[in-house]
């Protein structure tokens, strides 16, 4: 088998609902994705999601990588030489995490269809369903409480709030929350690298009767002592996200007890190859994994979704960066239930592309570019 054609193309992803982290507002992102076609007629859809902040990348560094370094690559290669490919394109690719995940999730989804298997199922089946969180933004406290309320109404168990600018304002959300939704409700907490060491020690102290379940990344991504301090001094699990986009920075963190856990987020580490990796490193180290996400296609939260459910080592997900895209364009691949995410049954990464419109005059724009 061979493959025949690759394209990639960017779209436009508008938020129903703009929102607040400690360092932007969000109301659209941009996606690249990727299509790579066989011999066979069979076609792997992949998904960036780059985000600068966090990799330094954007739609335009991400189409560039695609056609300049990855099509001369993989036209005309045996997809069944997935783990042969990607070592060709990680060197060339380096601090280019997402437009490697794009092909990454690409050829595991041509996997999967290759197998005619769902990917979850191919790389080991460990669980078949997971809870995840639904994320709120920086808000007002009566917003925040109302969104909380009405996430809790439509189902789902565990709640992210965001945080990072503001201390008092923070511990006062996180407190009304608890307050709204009662103790069944699971509440972690993100300050986005926001805080400083104190705030985040006074932080933890005034939410403790909230009960949280940890703390994510809430001190500068380059402060690695930061984080080890409030990890080994803090009875609350501290998670670091933005400080681990490879092996080699979550072998650093957990032979230097460096977190509790880790957010293993596709976008920032190179695709499902990367962190299904980065979740084995973790757990030598004793560190669990969560699987979290940009603001992607459903396709990218399918990718992982199906990481989620086969790797033990993952303990939570946080798998909803699709929920509030007015535009999606890609379906299925995840169903939700009672707050839990659900695989689809297809082969592969399980979603189907249905914005056929919209691919075929984008898709032309940039080939001929
Ligand atoms: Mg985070």
């Amino acid at each position: 088998m061979k493959i025949t054609q690759v394209e990639a193309w960017p779209i436009d992803l508008k938020l129903s609902e703009p929102y607040t982290i400690a360092y932007e507002t969000i109301d659209m992102v941009v996606n690249v994705i990727v299509r790579i076609e066989t011999d066979q007629g069979l076609v792997g859809y992949g998904c960036a999601a780059p985000d600068e902040f966090v990799t330094g990348e954007n739609h335009t560094t991400v189409l560039k990588a695609i056609y300049d370094v990855v099509v001369p690559i993989v036209t005309g290669a045996d997809p069944l030489r997935m783990a042969w490919l990607l070592e060709q394109l990680k060197p060339m690719l380096r601090n280019q995490y997402a437009a490697l995940a794009a092909v990454d999730l690409a050829l595991h989804d041509l996997l999967g269809k290759i197998a005619d298997l769902p990917l979850w199922q191919l790389l080991g089946g460990y669980r078949d369903g997971i809870i995840t969180s639904i994320t709120i933004g920086i808000l007002p406290e009566a917003e925040t409480v109302a969104r909380a309320e009405a996430w809790v109404r439509q189902g789902f168990r565990c709640l992210k709030l965001k945080g990072g600018q503001d201390v008092e304002a923070d511990v006062a959300r996180v407190r009304k929350v608890r307050e709204a939704v009662g103790k069944h409700i699971a509440i972690r907490f993100d300050a986005n690298q926001g805080y400083t060491v104190e705030q985040t020690i006074q932080f933890v102290m005034k939410t403790q009767s909230a009960g949280l379940e940890f703390i994510e990344q809430p001190t500068p991504k380059r402060d690695r002592d930061a984080l080890k301090y409030l990890s080994s001094h803090l009875a609350l699990p501290v998670m670091a996200d933005e400080s681990v986009l490879n092996v080699r920075d979550t072998y650093l963190l957990v032979t230097t007890n460096g977190a509790k856990l880790i957010n293993v987020k596709l976008m920032k580490m190179g695709g499902i190859a990367e962190a299904l990796r980065i979740c084995e490193v973790a757990r030598a180290g004793g560190v669990h994994a969560m699987v979290g996400c940009m603001d992607e296609s459903v396709l990218g939260i399918a990718a992982g979704l199906h990481v989620a459910l086969a790797q033990p080592n993952v303990k939570y997900a946080d798998l909803d960066g699709h929920i509030g895209l007015l535009n999606d364009p890609f379906a299925g691949g995840a169903q939700l239930k009672d707050g839990m995410l659900f695989p689809s049954d297809k082969p592969g990464l399980g979603c189907e592309w249905i914005d056929k419109e919209s691919s075929s005059k984008i898709v032309s724009d940039h080939v001929s570019a």
